[in-house]
């Protein structure tokens, strides 16, 4: 058995293997033998739909063992994915660039077509940072303010890059990692006084979370019809819950597309990918993840209303499904961190690393209801 002390002291070492990322579960399993993990609250997916998904694929696939010709032979490739998504998502065939993952989307764009500089609001995903390094492209961080709760202001963001005159810019929403969302007619706004910049960089990884008005998905996708140099980036790990299987899009003029796929990213997809897209495009599929995400995002709004309650925290109200809390009790995030793992088996996000932040912070995901009650009870005993 490891002391509470030594698990730490390993811990910190995956970490630092990891960089601005937290080691997977998997790794941390294979360093710390007696490890338990109840509630995985760093991962920030809809279990819901993993379930749902993982059902399907069992009886279509894994029963039927059709699953020997999805591993033997050659999946399809990226533009006749990009055709089976585009009758999902109503956007045309040759606007979409199917990804291993969005993190490969986005890694081709930065690298193709972001040149002199790139505006990054902070704090974020620090892939949009980091994948920019050493290309010649100079970064411009973009600090939200604390006292705004970190939610990007867009109309300092726009005098930002005019005052810097940067050509390049990137916006998440809901940002990942505080859940601020920006209103639909204020990005609109945005794009329509930045069409002379060379791309603006939309990523939507978690707009199924939020709910619109009559529950819609708040997407800006189709804008890209409208908007040349919009770039929407879609990762369906968090969503789906299949963050293994690695499948995202991306959304952009045909031109850039078509200029990604002249030397490259053929079969980037596999077999799984190919199955779960004809399933996201499967209309009696589609109805019932419709059900389990407003089932989670109900659940969610919930575990919110719960962690207000706690004190010596502070709860950043978030649009997405996941929460970004300042510990206000003397105790570092890491501290926290550490008890909430070693002591109560919760696994969540310290946030110490991230730039862009002024405090303790901790990133906690919504789970299953069960689960969000362990997380709440386990964070109130730390505090
Ligand atoms: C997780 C994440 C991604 C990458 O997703 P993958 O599809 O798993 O590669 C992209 N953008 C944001 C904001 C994310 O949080």
């Amino acid at each position: 058995m490891l002391t509470f002390e030594e698990k730490v002291s390993i811990f910190n070492k995956l970490k630092e293997q990891s960089g601005s990322h937290s080691p997977s579960i998997t790794s941390l399993f294979k360093e710390i033998d007696d490890l338990k993990i109840d509630v995985d609250a760093c991962f920030l997916s809809n279990p819901y739909a993993t379930e749902l998904f993982f059902s399907f694929l069992k009886s279509e696939l894994i029963e039927t063992q059709k699953i020997f010709g999805v591993i033997e032979y050659y999946p399809a490739q990226n533009k006749s994915i990009a055709k089976s998504l585009s009758s999902a998502i109503k956007v045309p065939a040759k606007n979409i660039f199917i990804a291993n993952g969005a993190i490969e989307g986005i890694q081709a764009i930065l690298h193709r077509f972001v040149k002199d500089s790139i505006a990054v609001p902070i704090p974020t995903f620090s892939s949009y940072y980091e994948y920019v390094q050493n290309l010649g492209v100079k970064c411009y961080l973009y600090e939200n303010s604390k006292e705004n709760d970190y939610k990007l202001d867009l109309s300092l963001y726009s005098r930002f890059i005019r005052d810097n005159n940067i050509s390049n810019c990137v916006i998440i929403n809901p940002n990942n990692p505080d859940g601020n969302h920006l209103d639909r007619n204020d990005l609109i706004a945005f794009l329509k006084s930045h069409q002379d910049l060379d791309n603006i960089i939309l990523d939507e990884s978690f707009i199924h979370f939020t709910k619109g008005s009559n529950l819609e998905i708040e997407s800006l996708d189709q804008e890209i019809l409208n908007f040349q140099n919009l770039i929407v980036v879609k990762s369906l790990s968090k969503d789906f819950g299949i963050a293994g299987i690695r499948a995202g899009y991306l959304l952009m003029d045909e031109k850039k597309v078509s200029s990604l796929l002249s030397n490259g990213y053929l079969w980037n997809s596999s077999g799984l990918a190919e199955y779960f897209f004809k399933k996201y495009s499967d209309k009696s599929f589609r109805s019932l993840y419709e059900e389990v995400r407003l089932k989670y995002i109900d659940q969610t709004e919930k575990f919110y209303d719960q962690l207000k309650t706690l004190k010596g925290i502070h709860i950043i109200k978030s649009k997405s499904n996941f929460f970004l809390a300042e510990i206000l009790n003397k105790k570092t995030s890491s501290e926290v961190f550490m008890e909430l793992l070693f002591k109560h088996n919760i696994y969540v996000r310290d946030c110490s690393d991230k730039i862009g932040l002024n405090g303790e912070y901790i990133r906690i995901a919504a789970r299953s209801k069960e689960e969000n009650t362990k997380i709440f009870n386990a964070l109130k005993n730390v505090l």
